[in-house]
């Protein structure tokens, strides 16, 4: 990545620059349905921002806000302190976008169409080829956009978001459609990214991609912020369990549910499951009880927290993964 457009220099806003991005009370309502509702955030220079939440959450909608391809109803939104909207022609190079639905010129082939894009931006063609090989996409560059796969015509969208080098990228479920060498290959180029001191906001469903980039998070849920904070503290914050998982057969699940500290126990994926808040206790009994060969802990991840949170926010069912194919005893 490191040969596409030098990121442009930052004007000076004097001691105290405005952030990436300001958004202050928004809101948004399609017919009777509030998608955004009244939401407030600072996303710094230079973070990388993620933005998770459930389906219909209202994440693409405020993005939009953000980006100034939408309106918002009330509220304000200043991208380095500057309004997107109405449509702002000085913030456009300064800003990358991929929407979830992008738009291509699908009778060119993927190296014609991000020339073109460069082009509405007078960047240098060397900067093409740089940004189709930071996708991998240079086997595909005479492919034409309507032949091209669902993941590759996904990381052609993410490519015409970065060709012109901006310092604020906006990213909508960019690794939906990706498969995991793709999706992990991405990280690498959006680390790239962050490292050059470009300002990321993310939507993603996936959670252990928003534990490994980004900076902080904001949980949307129902069209309102539910938390921001870092993947570390919220985890470090949590009240979800540790998982001990024991092979089967070493304990039944009544001796397991006795061992003072456990929660609950299950029986998943071949192992029998003890969730517990106090894994050091709960070890050192199944240490005496069987040993701890072949014994495995999880600590809460990011994807507890966010199960838990949502789960307790909306009526949206649990996980089918937390009770699936599992016998439960409750202590
Ligand atoms: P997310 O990206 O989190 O899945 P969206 O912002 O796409 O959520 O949608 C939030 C809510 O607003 C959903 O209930 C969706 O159906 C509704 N919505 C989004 N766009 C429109 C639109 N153009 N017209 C009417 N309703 C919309
Ligand atoms: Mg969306």
């Amino acid at each position: 990545m490191s040969e596409v457009q030098a990121m442009r220099p930052t004007p000076t806003d004097g001691p105290d620059p405005a952030p990436a991005v300001r958004v202050q009370g928004v809101s948004k309502r399609y017919g009777d349905r509030q998608a955004v509702d009244d939401v407030s955030l600072d996303i710094h220079r230079g973070e990388f921002f993620g933005l998770l939440g459930p389906n219909g959450a209202g994440k693409s909608t405020l993005v939009e806000i953000m980006e100034g391809l939408r309106q918002a109803d009330s509220g304000s939104v200043a991208l380095f302190g500057e309004p997107p909207w109405p449509r702002n022609t000085a913030l456009l190079p300064r800003i990358g976008v991929q929407t979830q639905s992008s738009a291509f010129f699908v009778r060119q082939t993927a190296h014609e169409h991000l020339r073109t894009v460069a082009a509405l931006y007078g960047v240098a063609r060397a900067a093409v080829d740089a940004t189709l090989e930071s996708v991998g996409l240079t086997g595909q560059r005479d492919i034409q956009v309507e032949s091209l796969s669902g993941g590759q015509r996904q990381r052609l969208a993410i490519a015409s978001a970065l060709v012109h080098g901006p310092e604020l990228i906006f990213l909508d479920e960019p690794t939906a459609a990706l498969d995991p060498q793709a999706r992990r290959a991405l990280w690498e180029v959006l680390r790239a990214l962050k490292a050059e001191g470009r300002t990321i906001v993310y939507t993603t469903h996936h959670l252990d991609e928003a534990e490994a980039l980004c900076d902080r998070i904001a949980i949307l849920v129902d069209g309102k912020v539910a938390v921001t904070d870092s993947p570390h503290n919220l985890v470090g914050a949590s009240e979800a369990p540790s998982r001990l998982m024991l092979p089967l057969g070493r304990l039944d699940e009544q001796q397991a549910a006795a061992i003072s500290g456990v929660d609950r126990v299950t029986v998943q994926g071949g192992s029998l499951v003890l969730e517990t808040r106090t894994a050091g206790q709960v070890l050192s009994a199944v240490d005496q009880l069987t040993g701890l060969d072949g014994v495995q802990t999880r600590t809460a991840s990011l994807e507890d927290v966010y199960l838990d949170l949502t789960a307790r926010l909306t009526s949206a069912p649990q996980s089918p993964l937390r009770t699936a194919d599992t016998t439960e005893h409750q202590p």
